[in-house]
């Protein structure tokens, strides 16, 4: 396993994710509920590929299929947020199921959540400028990580 940066916070998840499903009467196997777990951390926001070599590495008979319709039922439910990508990738958080920004490594595709407060500043100048009721928001920063600054150096 990861190591959980806060743990509290995605036990919570976990136990937040588990709640939402019951109450849609969704059967919890073993493993759905190791994709939730991957889920409630999101290290690095995985794709539904990475989510799938987690869980296989742990329940070998796995299908793809089996994380696609988990993945899909907590997007329905707004317990995962969903990132899609103009080249057809998708990366998921679900520590975090609601807008937020994101700060992206075009090298080694890491995404990491910064720590914002002038956020809501910025909602408040769009609506001001365009009188927009604003239902959403995604903001994404594109740049190399310290990790790859240092490899290249
Ligand atoms: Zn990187
Ligand atoms: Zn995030």
């Amino acid at each position: 396993m990861e190591k959980q940066p806060d743990s509290t916070g995605s036990t919570q998840r976990l136990n937040q994710m588990l709640s939402r499903l019951k109450e849609h009467s969704f059967r919890i196997t073993p493993q759905r509920l190791a994709v939730l777990k991957v889920l409630a951390v999101s290290e690095g926001h995985p794709s539904v590929e990475r989510i799938y070599d987690t869980v296989r590495a742990e329940f070998p008979t796995t299908s793809i299929a089996t994380i696609y319709k988990t993945v899909n039922l907590l997007k329905q439910l707004d317990e995962v947020l969903e990132l899609g990508f103009p080249d057809g990738s998708n990366r998921y958080d679900g520590n975090k199921p609601y807008p937020h920004p994101h700060v992206i490594c075009t090298e080694c595709k890491k995404i990491i959540d910064p720590d914002l407060g002038s956020l809501e500043d910025l909602t408040r100048e769009v609506v001001k400028e365009t009188g927009f009721v604003i239902q959403n928001h995604r903001v994404d920063f594109f740049g190399r990580c310290r990790d790859c600054q240092a490899r290249k150096a």
